[in-house]
């Protein structure tokens, strides 16, 4: 493809930032995970010094206020709360952090305790997202989760009683042995506690991790297509009648309750990752640290942040919004394209749509394009044909 009058400035135009802290942690390994983690947690406190001497040596990377912040992983509920408490002290001497900025911390049910929930609270936390995947007994083992289902059930209250009114819980459909009626049931259970925000995953097999080797080796059952169409459309169909706004693929909110670091992935809002694994991006390029524990806390010792990064060429600028802006509600903008990648890259990119404008899978709103219910499905691999090369 060629591009004319390339800007390159969709990436560049906002006035924030976010961060990212991968704690690299979890109590258990679940069974269809791919990120990066360790089961052995001895160094927590050494990495969390690592971690916070990594945002001091990178604190030019961002030059933008910071409205988010986000702890991810891995599980960084595992930590004790004076170490995300000092974190989060660390950050505010280092950043311009806006006061009405937005805190989340990723929580599993088994560390939810009134305790823990106070001691975040008191840190700055204001948003909890619950790795809960389901509320049955059945789910939860076959994907050897560390939580009972009863933790799973029971946390909701706990973080709402301490007052997390902002919460999302993330639940995992297509997964065999789970019924229509059971993932139904699943969505229910979050619904009628008053969840504000939904994160719904389709189980995916990853190659190398523990449940792609048991399904090759015929100890598992591999998961159905079919089904999990069956389950997205439950699942659409569901919260839509009861008021969720389905604002990205997976991610569902009532009004005032999207996630806002996460939006901000979508938007191309620049971002800092800390920790091992954790991804960066600035406008112009990517980062990513070394995915591991010990040769993370060893450069960090020597004051060197191992990491590798790819400067983004215009192309890759333009498929990363394709993909991107398809993904949400407002979809893909056709001025933005022109804007900034010429008025040829919008006719080519328009050819590329039309055969899912004629079987209905992209459709105009608005003066954009955006996935129908039948093509959010199929998001990624429409997507994929859409990118330019
Ligand atoms: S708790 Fe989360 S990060 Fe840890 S192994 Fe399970 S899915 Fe992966």
């Amino acid at each position: 493809m060629r591009l004319y009058g390339v800007q390159n400035q969709y990436f560049c135009k906002h006035n924030m930032a976010g961060i990212y802290i991968h704690i690299p942690f979890c109590r258990k390994a679940c069974h269809y995970c791919n990120f990066h983690f360790s089961t052995s947690v001895l160094h927590h406190a050494e990495m969390m010094q690592a971690i916070g001497k990594e945002a001091v040596l990178r604190k030019n990377y961002l030059t933008e206020p910071v409205t988010t912040i986000y702890f991810g992983g891995g599980t960084p509920s595992l930590l004790p709360v004076e170490e995300i408490g000092l974190l989060i002290g660390m950050l505010k001497d280092t950043y311009l952090i806006t006061n009405d900025s937005e805190l989340t911390l990723e929580a599993n049910p088994d560390d939810i305790t009134t305790e823990k929930l106070a001691g975040w609270k008191k840190a700055g936390i204001n948003r909890l997202s619950i790795g809960i995947q389901s509320f049955r007994e059945e789910d939860l083992k076959w994907m050897n989760r560390a939580h009972t289902a009863s933790q799973a059930k029971n946390c909701i209250l706990l973080a709402q009683e301490a007052g997390f009114d902002n919460l999302t819980v993330d639940l995992i459909y297509g997964t065999p042995g789970l019924s229509d009626d059971d993932w139904l049931e699943n969505i229910q259970f979050a619904t009628a506690l008053g969840v504000p925000h939904l994160s719904c995953y389709a189980l995916t097999v990853e190659p190398k991790t523990a449940l792609a080797k048991k399904i090759d080796m015929g100890q598992l059952k591999n998961v159905d297509p079919d089904i999990q169409a069956r389950h997205f459309s439950i699942l659409t169909k569901t919260l839509a009648e009861k008021g969720y706004e389905h604002y990205e693929i997976s991610n569902f909110a009532k009004p005032g309750f999207r996630s806002r670091h996460n939006s901000s992935y979508w938007q191309g809002v620049p971002y800092l990752g800390l920790g091992p694994s954790a991804h960066s991006f600035n406008g112009k390029s990517r980062q990513w640290n070394i995915a591991n524990n010990a040769l993370y806390l060893s450069a960090l010792t020597q004051n060197n942040i191992p990491f590798e990064e790819e400067v983004l060429t215009p192309q890759q600028m333009l498929n990363e919004y394709i993909m991107t802006s398809l993904r949400t509600i407002e979809g893909l903008s056709p001025e933005k394209i022109q804007d900034n990648w010429g008025k040829t890259a919008l006719e080519e990119l328009k050819n590329c749509m039309e055969p899912y404008l004629r079987s209905g899978k992209i459709v105009g709103m608005n003066g954009n394009y955006c996935l129908s219910e039948e093509g959010r499905f199929l998001a990624d691999g429409i997507a994929a044909d859409l990118f330019q090369l």
